[in-house]
């Protein structure tokens, strides 16, 4: 009998979040580039970043004043310039992909005052526990992580295909608010939804008409994190 309730109690358990959440992440397999970060994301001179997450960014950027200080390092892909902060990223960084950004307060000081409080909400929301980042993030650093924090700086990256550094890769996890080259993949795993924050344009489901490869991501999205939870995204 205890050992039947307990099969009954893991169906139910794995039917669960089949059906929990309305919102969910789903896999960028439009073509990367990296490209300068828009004027209606405010921005150091110069930042770039792969384009897939912009409006992932533009998203952020309405809702909490944010200005990036960093976004991709390195030499652009192909032999191109240097770009962004040289030498400011561990090696492995998610900032050689153009997959990270590093944020501060839009109007704050030097220090953790009043202007750092919704780069805190901002933290919290794509951290919620330490060490397990909201889907899509990879990697988030603040308080808690050596060189990150409240009146320091927010860095953000979001999950990937593994590749190499200074290269784009294959797909980039994010939350759904784009119309271009985001394809709809179905959910990779139970993911919680980027609760009580909805996407500000179009439903979740809205349409996406961007190539898909026909084979799904090499290993998954679980083969992609294992190296996830660790100071690499820095
Ligand atoms: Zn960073």
């Amino acid at each position: 009998m205890r050992r039947s309730l307990a099969v009954l109690l893991l169906a139910l358990a794995a039917a669960l979040p089949a059906t929990a959440g309305a919102a969910s992440t789903r896999l960028a397999y439009g073509t990367g580039e990296i490209v300068p970060i828009p004027a209606s994301i405010p921005h150091e001179a110069g930042d770039m970043v792969d384009r897939r997450i912009v409006p992932n960014l533009r998203w952020i950027a309405k809702r909490f004043p944010v200005y990036v200080t960093d976004g991709y390092s390195g030499r652009l892909p192909g032999g191109g310039p240097q770009v962004g902060c040289r030498g400011c990223h561990t090696r492995g960084s998610d900032h050689h992909n153009g997959l990270a950004v590093d944020i501060v307060a839009l109007n704050g000081g030097g220090r953790c005052d009043r202007a750092w409080r919704p780069i805190t909400r901002l933290a919290r929301w794509a951290e919620p526990r330490q060490n397990r980042p909201r889907p899509p993030f990879r990697w988030v650093g603040y308080d808690g992580d050596s060189g990150h924090g409240c009146g320091h700086h927010l860095h953000l990256s979001w999950e990937h295909a593994e590749v190499r550094e200074f290269q784009l890769a294959e797909w980039v996890e994010v939350f759904p608010v784009s119309r271009q080259g985001v394809a709809q993949k179905p959910q990779p795993r139970p993911s919680t939804p980027p609760s009580g924050l909805k996407p500000p344009e179009g439903p979740p489901g809205g349409a996406e008409t961007g190539p898909v490869p026909s084979n799904g991501p090499r290993g998954g999205v679980s083969a992609a994190q294992s190296g996830g939870i660790s100071p690499r995204g820095d």
